[in-house]
């Protein structure tokens, strides 16, 4: 375990230079498998240190903005190529930080690489069409202009991936940026952040500032030089960015809740759709914003199904994700866990019935830790939290229904509509899915929890803002079309 003269303190990186906070003030992070286990201190800013951070972003964005796509581009590689020779560093970081298991980590960070090399391409492909004048002498085409400096808030479950996934696209279209980490996860953050200075970008052209929500994150809402905010995280907090935004013009991308469902037809492969329903709900301790939490099944398979599943939930092992054999991990947080167990209980109370889990998992030796038993309810009905609600935790609610319209239906009763996922071999059910599902990700024999940096990614209804990240539609939300008109 660290003892204290070994955890070391983080700081802010504000105008490319590694800047402490003005308040001499810094918040432990903790190791969700051992809360005794301190991983880093980081700076408590102040809306002061913010301020300075947005000041040298505004003031690089000019350069930044003229610099040719390519030799932006050339940044990101290069910060690609220090993220790859860290890679086991900073995912073991990425464990003791917030639970997930080595290897998860290891292929999120693996992502984040990805994600650089993809946006290091786009500095290269095109951004505009010409588009037939009336006048027949003259030139109309469009560009693209970026926004100016950007506000980026990012939630911890996916610490590498999720600040990477924003800042990428937004620095390869010119635009510079703030970020705000989760505070549990400041410290893999400002790794990933080490990465971007080791690659000696402009001063200026990405600033973290470590520091509470209400505080660094606001002050980003608020501040009238932030031109755009991608947020990511729960749906109360997306809803104050997105009123703050709107009421300053800022531009502003909303990721948030999910309740994902899964519907498993008569006619499914059984194996398969357990499996999946097991990797998409319990993966990650189920703290994925795509995350299975609602399993539709159709009754002629329900009772294999179930036993089936309850089956494998016994065999999943728990620990620490550093040991090799653990497949899932704790609960980000000590409130996290206290949510889930929460939950747990209102199922309980709301007459849903407990098939296995529902406790805290004390095993010996994990006792300081926020661990959580894997948990299925059966006999769920809609108008029940465990139904309706995002737990962000390893619990599955099972629904029995006849038929696929009706599976449809009950899926789609939902304020959420992020991913949705559909066990089937037939091709009717597969087209009906596609139709009538309202997801922003809608995947056929495939778990929910699955994206593809390449593509478009984003909710329907409350999940999002019903912009769309990754991909080429990130062009979309970091910069403005101009429509240009020249004639001679
Ligand atoms: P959260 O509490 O909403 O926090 C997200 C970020 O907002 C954090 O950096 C947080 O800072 C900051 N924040 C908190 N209060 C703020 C305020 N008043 N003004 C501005 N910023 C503020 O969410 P979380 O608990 O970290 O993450 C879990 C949630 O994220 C879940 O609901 C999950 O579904 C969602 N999520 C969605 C996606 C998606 O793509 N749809 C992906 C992953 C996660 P502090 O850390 O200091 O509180
Ligand atoms: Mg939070």
């Amino acid at each position: 375990m660290t003892t204290l003269k070994e955890v070391k303190t983080y700081l802010n990186y504000i105008n490319g230079k590694w800047t402490p906070a003005s308040t001499n003030d810094v918040y432990s992070s903790i190791n969700p498998a051992n809360k005794h286990d301190i991983v880093g201190r980081v700076q408590v800013s102040s809306k002061e240190d913010l301020y300075v951070a947005v000041a040298s972003a505004k003031d690089a964005k000019n350069l930044w903005k003229n610099l040719p796509g390519s030799t932006r581009g050339d940044y990101l590689f290069k910060v690609a190529n220090v993220l790859e020779k860290r890679i086991d560093e900073i995912a073991e970081t990425m464990t003791k930080e917030m639970g997930k298991t080595f290897p998860e980590a290891k292929g999120e960070t693996a992502r984040g690489i990805a994600i650089l090399r993809y946006y290091a391409g786009e500095g290269m492909r095109k951004v505009g069409d010409v588009i037939p004048a009336t006048d027949s002498e003259a030139l109309m085409f469009t560009t693209r202009a970026p926004l100016g400096v950007v506000g980026v808030i990012t939630p911890w479950n996916f610490p590498v991936a999720i600040p990477i996934w924003k800042i990428a696209p937004a620095l390869i279209y010119g635009n510079t940026v703030v970020l705000k980490p989760a505070q549990e996860t400041s410290v893999t953050a400002l790794k990933v952040i080490e990465c971007f200075a080791e690659a000696e970008l402009p001063a200026g052209v990405i600033n973290i500032v470590t520091g509470a929500g209400s505080v660094i994150g606001q002050g980003l809402i608020d501040h009238p030089d932030i031109n755009g905010i991608t947020f990511t995280g729960s749906d109360q907090v997306g809803k104050r960015v997105g009123q703050g935004a709107f009421a300053r013009g800022a531009k502003y991308q909303l990721e948030m809740g999910g309740k994902n469902p899964v519907i498993v037809a008569n006619d499914a492969d059984l194996n398969l759709a357990v499996e999946a329903t097991i990797s998409g709900g319990i993966r990650s301790t189920g703290q994925k914003c795509t995350a299975t939490s609602r399993v539709i099944v159709q009754s002629d398979i329900y009772d294999t199904f179930k036993e089936k599943l309850i089956q494998k939930v016994k065999e999943i092992k728990i620990g620490d994700g550093l040991q090799n054999d653990t497949w899932m991990g704790p609960c980000a947080s000590e409130s996290q866990l206290n949510t889930v167990l929460s939950y747990i209980e209102k199922g309980k109370e709301e007459g849903a019935t407990l098939l296995v889990g529902g406790k805290k998992y004390d095993e010996k030796g994990l006792e300081d830790g926020f661990f959580v038993e894997p948990t299925v309810f059966e006999n769920v009905s809609n108008e029940m939290a465990i139904f309706q609600e995002e737990i962000f935790g390893p619990v599955l609610a099972l629904v029995k229904v006849d038929t696929i319209e009706e599976a449809l239906e009950v899926a789609n009763d939902s304020k959420f509509g992020l991913s949705a996922s559909i066990f089937t071999t037939k091709v009717g059910h597969m087209l009906s899915f596609i139709k009538d599902m309202d997801a922003g990700l809608v995947r056929i024999n495939a778990e929910s929890a699955g994206v593809e940096l390449q593509a478009p990614f984003g909710g329907m209804k409350q999940s999002s803002s019903h912009s769309r990240e990754q991909g080429q539609a990130a062009i979309e939300f970091f910069t403005s079309i101009k429509t240009v008109f020249v004639k001679n």
